[in-house]
């Protein structure tokens, strides 16, 4: 029998649909499941493509019928269960062989992992995968990192099941161990500011100026067709457009506010604080669905308190022309944001992570696909090593035409007492950012007077500590 290009462990939602994308693209694929049922019941579902398919029930067989060196893609749930499935691999593999994790990993357990095989002749290859479901299926954002050698000999399998953005595979190898599952924890970072920051304008529609669900999915659609054109303004619009099957109320009206999540939003947040990188967009949505959990609380906090009375509108369209473009100020910080944590990270951990790179793979496939994403990657095409991407000529731009959108929005919000966190830390952050002359010197008098931490001085002057004890007062 002729060999399998490829192996693949985990036929759950993510690696049946992968595997039927690496078979539908000509590679020939071994799969094995845990429970050898679904193995059976997903090759029956395969159809056409099961010729392409070889499914095996034990370890032995699979790794047999996989061409040297194998890479073998584990796409199982995340966290122990890798390294469990990782041991009982092992022993059946032989040098130069590739165990792929494609879940959601942690990236230090990445490094952990690679670290782990480095004298065994095996090697480790920690891979982000975006796209969900359908992405999966017909064309994923990847992200890969481990050795160059590893990554040449997947490449072509990955470039041909990925996604396309104008005939540009849109994977690529970012870098050693961690650097793939790193960016991918990025990538959902971003991705939960971002549908935060779309919630928020949903809540300023719903609560602030009363549109229906239908309504504000009319303003979303329109949204689609200019600058914030994405895949995520793209499903909001379908999403406010559904009806719910058993009351025929818009659906979205009949779904619990308490949001889930599963815990790349939080290691965002917590590499950026270790790497010391304002996120404040990220942290911002991450404690959004913290606190959107926290239901009976709300609910208790409303009786309460009540509710501010919504600030009035006197130009509907002109408040509504404002969230477009205050959506978009606040994405920028966002991304910005996101990019400035793994520029910060590539220097820690000695990636070289290639932005431009990042940016151009993340333009079709991943969940925050979007056109926006193409001025990101001409943007850093032109200056790789730019700071931060606010100041690049075109996102200056658009910061200096869309800010005082923002402005007005986070002013109508808080007047009105609609929560809007992510936006309004989008404006701060971009206050903060181009401010020369900020009040950190009050914190450093402070931090000197309880604490002798000292301080430099505006003219350079060799004179660190503040005379608070001496009685030097000018007032
Ligand atoms: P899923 O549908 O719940 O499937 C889980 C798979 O893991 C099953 O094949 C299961 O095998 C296997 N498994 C669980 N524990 C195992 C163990 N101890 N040893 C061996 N196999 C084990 O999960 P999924 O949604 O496909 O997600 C898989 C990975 O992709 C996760 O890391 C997830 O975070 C990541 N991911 C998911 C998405 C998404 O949209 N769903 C997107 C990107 C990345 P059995 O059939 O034997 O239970």
């Amino acid at each position: 029998m002729q060999q399998a290009e490829i192996g693949l462990i985990g036929l759950g939602v993510m690696g049946s649909n992968l595997a039927l994308n690496i078979a539908e693209k000509g590679n020939r694929i071994a799969v094995y499941n845990r429970t050898h049922e679904r193995t059976h019941e997903f090759l029956g579902e395969a159809g056409d493509l099961a010729g392409n398919i070889i499914g095996c029930d034990t370890i032995e067989e699979f790794v047999a019928a996989i061409r040297p060196p194998r890479p073998i893609i584990i796409m199982i749930k995340a966290g122990d269960p890798v390294d469990q499935q990782m041991e009982l691999l092992k022993p059946h593999l032989a040098a130069n062989d590739i165990m792929i994790d494609a879940g959601n990993a942690n990236f230090h357990d990445t490094i952990r992992r690679f670290d782990a095989l480095k004298d065994s002749g095996l090697t480790f290859i920690g891979m982000g995968v975006s796209g969900g479901e359908e992405g999966a299926r017909h064309g994923p954002s990847i992200m890969v990192g481990g050795t160059e050698d590893s990554w040449k000999r997947v490449e072509k399998v990955l470039t041909s099941i990925s996604a396309k953005f104008n005939g540009d595979p849109c994977v690529a190898w970012l870098g050693t161990d961690g650097a793939g599952h790193f960016v991918k924890t990025i990538h959902n970072g971003i991705e939960y500011a971002d549908m935060q920051m779309i919630a928020e304008i949903y809540g300023i529609l719903r609560d602030g100026l009363g549109l229906s669900a239908g309504e504000i999915a009319e303003v979303v659609a329109g949204w689609n067709k200019g600058r914030l054109n994405s895949y995520l303004i793209e499903i909001t619009e379908k999403v406010l457009g559904a009806a719910d099957p058993i009351t025929g109320a818009p659906m979205v009206d009949m779904i619990l506010d308490a949001a889930g999540q599963k815990g790349t939003g939080k290691w965002s947040v917590i590499e950026a604080q270790n790497l010391g990188v304002a996120a404040t967009g990220i942290e911002a949505a991450v404690a959004g669905r913290v606190l959107s959990s926290q239901k009976q609380e709300r609910e208790a906090a409303e009786k309460l308190f009540g509710l501010p009375k919504a600030h009035s509108v006197s130009d509907k369209k002109a408040l509504i022309a404002d969230l477009e473009s205050a959506l978009l100020a606040a994405k920028i910080a966002a991304y910005a944001q996101g990019f400035a944590v793994m520029a910060a990270a590539s220097k820690e951990f000695g990636w070289s992570l290639p932005m431009p790179v990042i940016a151009k793979i993340w333009r079709a496939g991943c969940i925050i696909r979007s056109q926006f994403l193409d001025e990101i990657t001409s943007a850093f095409t032109k200056d790789p090593h730019v700071a931060n991407l606010i100041v690049t000529p075109a996102f200056s731009e658009m910061v200096k035409e869309t800010d005082g959108a923002l402005r007005r929005v986070v002013s109508h919000a808080a007047l009105s007492g609609l929560p809007i966190p992510a936006l309004s830390s989008a404006l701060s952050y971009f206050d903060t950012y181009r401010r020369g002359r900020g009040t950190a010197n009050l914190i450093q008098a402070q931090r000197d007077f309880f604490g002798a931490h000292g301080f430099d001085r505006v003219d350079g002057k060799d004179y660190h500590h503040g005379p608070w004890g001496s009685g030097a007062a000018i007032y």
